[in-house]
């Protein structure tokens, strides 16, 4: 299989190249075709996997272009040093779209994090807490938030992020797509996906 066989538009397809993707990984060719088609999904993959791509690139298929000015999609990741990560694999593979992202995190002040929110984005990827922190200023409505995912669920855990997740969980719709991603699936990762995933389709690699 190639990324060509994937429904990606041109400018993804170009991103791909250019990045130096020559073919999708194992996680990649499994998970693309089940997101795309708006399944839940539980992804047990380690880093280095190419695990990020596997669920960015179907969450650019789906968001497109920018609309409005909230979020419409919310990946949570456990460590600022992951938010960056994702938040950059984002920039390389939507630098041929419109699409606007915005990573959240501690360590510093939530003053330019909150103005690049409230200047209109379409993905926010955020540590829990300061997800909720900026929430709670009135920067953002979570009303458009139709895509939420969870990357190294085993670690949130680990780290005690439970109770912000099931806030989160509060306040943003019901009806939408979840992904989780987790390198280890203990029986706390295993609770979360049954309260986080519908009907979900599982991928171990
Ligand atoms: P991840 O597992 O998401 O942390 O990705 C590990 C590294 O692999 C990142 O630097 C990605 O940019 C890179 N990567 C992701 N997908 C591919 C691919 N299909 N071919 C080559 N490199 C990739």
């Amino acid at each position: 299989k190639s990324f060509e066989d994937f429904k990606l538009n041109r400018q993804l397809l170009n991103a791909i190249s250019e990045a130096g993707y020559a073919e999708p990984t194992e996680i990649q060719q499994a998970a693309i075709p089940l997101t795309t088609s708006g399944h839940d999904l539980l992804g047990i993959a380690q880093t280095g996997t190419g695990k990020t791509a596997a669920f960015v690139l179907p969450l650019l298929m789906k968001i497109k272009y920018p609309q409005g000015n909230d979020p419409r999609a919310v990946i949570l990741a456990p460590t600022r040093e992951l938010v960056m990560q994702i938040d950059a694999n984002i920039s390389e593979l939507a630098k041929y779209t419109e699409i606007r992202h915005v990573p959240l995190y501690g360590g510093q002040g939530p003053k330019r994090q909150k103005e690049a929110v409230e200047a209109g984005v379409d993905i926010i990827v955020a540590t829990p807490g300061r997800f909720l922190d900026i929430y709670k200023t009135g920067a953002f409505n979570t009303k458009q938030i139709k895509t939420m995912i969870l990357d190294e669920a085993d670690k949130m855990m680990d780290m005690g992020f439970m109770p912000q997740i099931r806030n989160i969980l509060e306040i943003i719709p019901t009806k939408r797509q979840n992904l989780l991603f987790s390198a280890t699936f203990p029986p706390r990762v295993e609770e979360l996906s049954h309260e986080f995933l519908e009907f979900p389709e599982k991928v171990e690699i």
